[in-house]
C-alpha cells in the first residue's frame, strides 16, 4: 500500500486493480487494430463494440450514441468546435464555473459572443435565462458537477427551462465529476452532448467519452479514417475503452454504496471544519452537492503553504483544479462565487474515490490539527 493519503480524486483516481488484466488482454492478446479485417482485428472490433453497448445501457443511451474520445478536454473542444463552425456567427450562453477546456474553448471558437449565466455564491447557476440571449445562441455548454467546489446544477431543469422560453440550439453538460458517482440518464436530462472521462472513475487516463443524442449533429473535428461512425478518425484505445467500460459498471454497479460511505467521509471532515476557528466551509452545508468533493477555506496561511505543510506529512490534497495548478490565476471559479483567497488565506480541496477509507480520513483530520500547531502564532 501507498505511504501517503491520497485525498485529490477529482484530479485523478487510482485505477481498479483488476483491470490491469483487461490491460494486459487488449495490450498483449487482443492487440489488432479493430479496423483491421483479420480475425484479430474483428475480436478487437467487438471489443470496442460490447464496451459502446456497456458504456450507453450505464447512461441510459443508445450504443450509436457514444463516440470514444482521449478525455473530456477533447470532448469538450469538439462539441465546442463543432457548434462554433455550425454557424458564421456563433452564440453561445455558459456559466463561470465551468472548467478551462470549456471556458478556453468557448473563448477561442466563440471570442466576444459568449454570454455567461449569473451564479450564486453557492456556484448555483440561475436558470432564469434570458429570452433575447437565448434567441441568439445556437449552443449552451453547462458544467453538472463542479470539479473544485461540488456544486451539483440541476441540468434537467436547465434544459427544460432553456427549451421552454424557446431555445432551438444544442445543450451540453460537461459531466465529468458526474459520471461513475452519482446517477447519469441522458434520456431524463435531455441533453443534446455529454462529456465523461474515464479516470475520474478508477479507470485509465487518455480515455473518455461523448454522448452525442443526434449523431447528425456532430460535424467531425478529427479527419481521417472512418472510426467512431465517422466523427473521431484515429485507431481507437482499445484497452483504454474496454478498462473504462468495466470501471464503470463497476461504479455505477456500487454506486449507491460508494455514495453513502463518501458522505459519511465527507461529513466527518465537515463536522471537524464547522468546529475549527481555522477553516472553514467553501460552499454552505445544505447546497446540493458531490459528497465526492469538499471544498474549504483557512484564515492560516496562504493555500500553497498550506498544501505542502499536508504533503509533507504524506496527504495529498490540492487548491483547485489540477489542470490549472501550474496557473492558479486562470481558473475563476471561486472568483466567480466570491471566494477567492486573499494572498494569506487558503481554499483548499479535498475529493475522494470509491477506495478512500476511513484512515485516509482520520489522517487529514490529525494532520489539520499539526497545521494548527504549526501556523498559529
Ligand atoms: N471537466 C471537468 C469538470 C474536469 O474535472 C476535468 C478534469 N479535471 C476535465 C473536464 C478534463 O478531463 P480530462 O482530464 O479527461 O481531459
Amino acid at each position: 500500500m501507498a505511504n501517503f493519503h491520497y485525498l485529490d480524486n477529482a484530479a485523478t483516481t487510482r485505477i481498479y486493480p483488476e483491470l490491469m488484466d483487461t490491460l494486459n488482454k487488449y495490450y498483449l492478446d487482443v492487440f489488432a487494430n479493430p479496423s483491421s479485417l483479420h480475425k484479430a482485428g474483428v475480436e478487437a472490433e467487438k471489443a470496442v463494440s460490447n464496451s459502446r453497448k456497456l458504456i450507453a445501457s450505464l447512461i441510459n443511451a443508445e450504443e450509436e450514441q457514444i463516440i470514444f474520445t482521449s478525455g473530456a478536454t477533447e470532448a469538450n473542444n469538439l462539441i465546442i468546435a463543432n457548434s462554433a463552425f455550425k454557424r458564421a456567427e456563433p452564440y453561445m450562453i455558459s456559466s463561470k464555473i465551468e472548467h478551462s477546456s470549456v471556458k478556453k474553448s468557448l473563448n477561442f471558437y466563440a471570442g466576444g459572443n459568449v454570454h455567461y449565466l449569473e451564479n450564486d455564491d453557492n456556484g448555483i447557476i440561475s436558470d432564469d435565462f434570458d429570452l433575447e440571449e437565448l434567441d441568439k445562441a445556437n449552443f449552451i455548454s453547462l458544467i453538472m458537477v463542479n470539479n473544485e467546489i461540488a456544486t451539483i446544477q440541476d441540468i434537467k431543469n436547465l434544459v427544460k427551462q432553456a427549451k421552454l422560453k424557446g431555445f432551438r440550439g444544442l445543450f451540453h453538460t460537461d459531466a465529468t465529476q458526474a459520471v461513475g458517482k452519482i446517477p447519469v440518464n441522458v434520456k431524463d436530462l435531455d441533453c443534446d452532448f455529454l462529456t465523461a472521462s474515464a479516470h475520474k472513475f478508477n479507470a485509465p487516463k487518455g480515455v473518455g467519452f461523448l454522448y452525442c443524442k443526434d449523431l447528425s449533429k456532430l460535424k467531425s473535428m478529427s479527419i481521417g479514417g472512418s472510426q467512431e461512425f465517422n466523427k473521431r478518425a484515429g485507431t481507437e484505445n482499445v484497452a483504454g475503452i474496454c478498462a473504462m467500460a468495466k470501471a464503470l459498471s463497476k461504479s455505477c454497479k456500487n454506486m449507491t454504496e460508494n455514495i453513502e460511505r463518501v458522505s459519511k467521509y465527507k461529513n466527518k471532515i465537515v463536522d471537524y471544519i464547522k468546529n475549527s476557528e481555522y477553516f472553514d466551509l467553501t460552499i454552505d452545508e445544505n447546497v446540493k452537492q458531490s459528497p465526492y468533493i469538499l471544498s474549504i477555506k483557512s484564515n492560516l496561511a496562504p493555500s500553497e503553504v498550506l498544501l505542502h505543510a499536508y504533503a509533507d506529512m504524506g496527504i495529498y490534497i490540492s487548491s483547485g483544479s489540477a489542470c490549472n495548478s501550474k496557473n492558479p490565476a486562470v481558473s475563476g471559479v471561486l472568483d466567480a462565487i466570491n471566494k477567492a483567497p486573499t494572498e494569506n488565506t487558503a481554499v483548499l480541496r479535498i475529493s475522494f474515490a470509491s477506495d478512500t477509507i476511513e484512515e485516509d480520513i482520520d489522517a487529514f483530520i490529525l494532520a489539520s490539527d499539526k497545521v494548527v500547531e504549526r501556523f498559529v502564532k
